[in-house]
């Protein structure tokens, strides 16, 4: 459905099932877009990320709830990285003092 693949939908649940927990941030991010991308459907949900842990005996689970105005500002990021992502150049860097010690520095300075 338009680029999301749901692992399971329920009355309650958008659940997205993951194999660990190694990078949350990322997951719940997913999620959200899972959710804001069914909203935008009318379908109303929670997420759910749940992550399954060593040998599958455990697993972590993640209620992810987005208020409308949370949604609003989700859509507001996506809209600013498409446009960053359709620009022909990409900004000015801006210089920080994790920069000079940064393995980047050439990429983005030279
Ligand atoms: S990637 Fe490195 S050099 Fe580039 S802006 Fe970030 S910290 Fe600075």
């Amino acid at each position: 459905m338009d680029g999301i693949k749901l692992d399971k939908l329920t009355a309650k649940y958008v659940t997205e099932i993951k194999k660990s927990d190694a990078d949350l941030a990322a997951a719940l991010a997913q999620l959200e877009y899972y959710l804001i991308v069914l909203y935008d459907k009318g379908i109303f949900r929670n997420g759910r990320l749940e992550c399954l842990e060593k040998k599958k005996q455990n697993k972590s689970i993640h209620i992810l709830t987005l208020t409308e105005e949370e949604i609003e500002e989700r859509k507001r990021q996506y809209r600013r990285i498409e446009e960053f992502l359709s620009a022909d150049v990409p900004p000015a860097p801006v210089p920080k003092p994790a920069c000079k010690k940064c393995a980047y520095y050439e990429y983005c300075f030279i």
